[in-house]
């Protein structure tokens, strides 16, 4: 026999060129082995119990118990090196000794924090992004942790939605590349390293379309539009192999996430071709039944695994329920062996069959415990997500022997909040993260004096520390206010009707304002906040969000000037809540509104202006960028081509720094109406003072590609607008013909 025919024989018995089994050949050996329960087993979660409350606090010695049956296959908010050690003993006492997956949410972090995720995206810095998910995959790996619950790729529109935060914002391609920037990062070398932890696209899919901004909502939409703006980052995902997904809470058009056989078994596990698996948002399997979609568990636990669910968090009705499903034959015994055999192949990539502690490291524990490389990491990174949004007369930066500044505001000696939402908190994280008046302090001269007022609360009426904290900015040269949000007013089930900053922090600031001080504002949030009135009287913004470890220094790095800021929004920021939902990519109507603040046709509110406060990819610098020469390779081309866009970009100010170049196109007519606007491709530059840098792009008819009606997804012949600039707004345009 040839030898590749002799390869291509043993590979379809399942046994590799060298002699030894592959995975699926493992799998399907061990799945004859085990019980019906067992490999139900495999499809069962259950959350740590230092987190657990209620019934599922009473249940953990169950729980144990079940551990030593082999009837448990993962636990969650279970870490520590000793920790998943014991955890893992138990699951060694079972009969066939399959070993247990950890996961935990590792969101923004682990042991050192980053910035918020939208944060992070605003930094349209993917190499950043990604050495960020490394090294929270080190960390989160060292001490345990198989799987983190991330990166969540939701499209978000609508800022009310606390989980904007966790996100990367409004636009599907920003989203996608970021997204895929993230799974590089956690996952590393490949799944079975040992700082590498298995990724999750989550929430499979829509959740960030909740009807309203309300967390958990339903979703109705036409399939194109779930298929054009809100599923492609799940695609890339799938294909950039991503060892796991997590499905939502919400229901797109009347069937929930978890049992939507459309989206997880026809597309997902169908026309992707997806071979991972698919882990339930939290109780999602048992809320279908308050949802109105299943009568009992039963009924959730059988529409869960038809469509598509392969492992239970924390509902605990596939144990309790799919055994006798199976024996009365409502469930195929084939969809038990399909779900149990993904998660037995992820098992064994990560190489807990050959041996189930190899991540319960103490060694490597300690070495990624407040991991001063890491940190520096984290503050530069924090650094780079700060948008500036105004800097009237250059007031920034600061000088760093400014005689008396004033910090002012509710966020000022902050130090856990500085975390952001998702941080796992350990005590002695806390213990370490820089707050923003020590971060200042260290910065500023010796001979110079740090005052510093809270100014008032963050969310409650009480102004009695008014008078101080304008006291205080009398005696200051520059003061420097700190408002926004708390840090967990934004995040899961932290959807806002109102997100102006919170209680009285708007009235602060106008008292300060009237001591006539320079004021620089920054505005802490995880999501796009409404303050008109700071926007139009405060002479210098800088959007901060929450930055981790490191946010007092990553805030006075940018203040004092070490970093040039070169932050851009990644979703735009409304006038009103009755704007929401304004983004950038939208359709124009048949009576489109003719500038900003033509209000004659239905496009636009007759009491407001038509386009956002700050559009998407907005962000100033301290230098000053001009772009000139777009040029376009050809303007007209044929079939399959490539077309080259090319611009020149020159620092014409005072600083180097990082510029944020912005691809955008329209396709002017359509089988179906087109964006005014969509983003295509970015490049994040950096440009010395007095330089000038020439970019170029190159586009498909790739790029070119759209749902129609009928969800084919093709190109047409015809006009597009290439455009190309600093923010969605500013932007030069030159049109082409492009005919197949
Ligand atoms: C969230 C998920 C998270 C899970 C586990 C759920 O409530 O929606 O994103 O991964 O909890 O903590």
């Amino acid at each position: 026999m040839k030898k590749a025919y002799f390869l291509l024989a043993i590979a379809g018995l399942g046994i590799n060129a060298y002699g030894q089994k592959t995975i699926d050949q493992k799998v399907a050996e061990l799945l004859s082995k085990m019980t019906l329960e067992e490999k139900i087993g495999q499809m069962v979660q259950y959350s740590g119990f230092e987190y657990a409350t209620g019934p599922q606090k009473s249940n953990s010695a169950a729980v144990l118990e079940e551990i030593k049956k082999g009837k448990v296959g993962s636990m969650l908010n279970v870490a520590g090196a000793g920790e998943t050690r014991a955890f893992q003993k138990l699951a060694q006492q079972s009969r066939l000794k399959i070993p247990l997956l950890f996961g935990q949410d590792v969101i923004h972090g682990y042991r050192t924090t980053f910035p918020v995720n939208l944060g992070q995206a605003a930094s349209w810095d993917l190499g950043m992004i990604e050495r960020s998910e490394r090294i929270a995959a080190t960390e989160a790996s060292a001490y345990g942790i198989h799987w983190t619950f991330a990166p969540m790729v939701d499209v978000a529109r609508d800022p009310r939605w606390g989980r904007v935060m966790e996100g990367s914002g409004e636009d599907t391609y920003l989203g996608t590349q970021i997204g895929l920037a993230r799974i590089k990062g956690f996952q590393g070398k490949g799944l079975g390293s040992l700082d590498a932890v298995m990724a999750c696209a989550k929430h499979f899919a829509a959740y960030g379309a909740a009807v309203g901004g309300r967390d958990y909502n339903s979703v109705d939409m036409s399939l194109r539009q779930l298929n054009e703006t809100y599923l492609p980052p799940f695609k890339a995902a799938a294909e950039a192999g991503v060892a796991t997904f997590m499905n939502s809470f919400n229901d797109i058009n009347g069937i929930p996430a978890t049992a939507n056989t459309y989206i997880q078994r026809d597309l997902l596990k169908g026309k992707w071709n997806y071979k991972g698996f698919v882990v339930s948002d939290w109780g999602s399997i048992g809320e279908m039944i308050p949802h109105g979609y299943a009568k009992d568990a039963g009924e959730a636990a059988e529409k869960a695994v038809l469509g598509g669910s392969d492992m239970d968090m924390e509902s605990r009705v596939y144990m309790a329920e799919l055994p006798k499903l199976v024996k009365e034959g409502k469930v195929d015994a084939k969809f038990v062996d399909d779900a149990a055999g993904r998660i037995l192949a992820k098992k064994f990539e990560m190489g807990l069959f050959d041996d189930p502690y190899r991540f319960s490291d103490e060694k490597r524990q300690k070495e990624q415990t407040d991991n001063q490389e890491n940190r520096k990491f984290g503050r530069e990174f924090g650094s780079k997500s700060i948008v500036l949004l105004k800097n009237k007369e250059n007031i920034l930066p600061l000088s760093k022997n400014v005689k008396t500044v004033a910090l002012i505001g509710p966020f000022g000696k902050e130090t856990v909040a500085n975390h952001g939402f998702w941080s796992i908190a350990f005590k002695d994280d806390n213990q370490r993260i820089v707050s923003q008046f020590d971060g200042i302090k260290n910065q500023l001269d010796k001979s110079s004096t740090l005052l510093y007022a809270k100014g008032c609360n963050v969310d409650d009426q009480d102004r009695s520390m008014f008078a101080e904290a304008v006291e205080t900015a009398k005696k200051a040269d520059v003061v420097i206010m700190t408002l926004g949000e708390g840090h967990a007013m934004s995040g899961e089930a932290k959807s806002r009707s109102n997100i102006g900053f919170s209680g009285v922090q708007e009235e602060l600031l106008k008292e300060i304002m009237k001591t006539g001080k320079p004021v620089v504002l920054m505005i802490n949030a995880g999501r796009p906040l409404i303050f008109n009135w700071a926007a139009d009287h405060v002479p210098a913004i800088m959007y901060t969000w929450w930055l981790g470890t490191e946010a007092g220094n990553s805030i006075a790095d940018v203040l004092f000037g070490a970093i040039n800021p070169g932050g851009k929004l990644p979703m735009s920021f409304p006038r009103t809540e009755g704007q929401i939902p304004v983004y950038y990519n939208h359709y124009n109507t048949g009576r489109p509104a003719k500038n900003n603040t033509d209000r004659n046709y239905v496009s636009a509110y007759i009491d407001l202006d038509n386009d956002p406060k700050f559009p998407f990819g907005y962000g100033l610098s301290y230098t000053n960028f001009k772009y000139s020469d777009m040029a376009l390779s050809s303007v007209s081309l044929k079939g399959n081509q490539t077309l080259t866009v090319s611009v020149t970009v020159s620092n014409t100010g005072k600083y180097d720094g990082e510029e944020v170049v912005q691809l955008y196109i329209r396709d002017l007519f359509g089988k179906v109406v087109r964006p005014v606007k969509d983003l295509k491709g970015f490049q994040k530059i950096f440009i010395k003072k007095g330089e000038s840098r020439k970019v170029d792009f190159k586009l498909t008819p790739e790029d070119l590609k759209f749902f129609d009606n009928d969800l084919n997804y093709d190109w047409e012949s015809g006009d597009f607008d290439i455009m190309i600039g600093t923010n969605s707004q500013e932007v030069q345009t030159k049109r082409i013909a492009w005919i197949k």
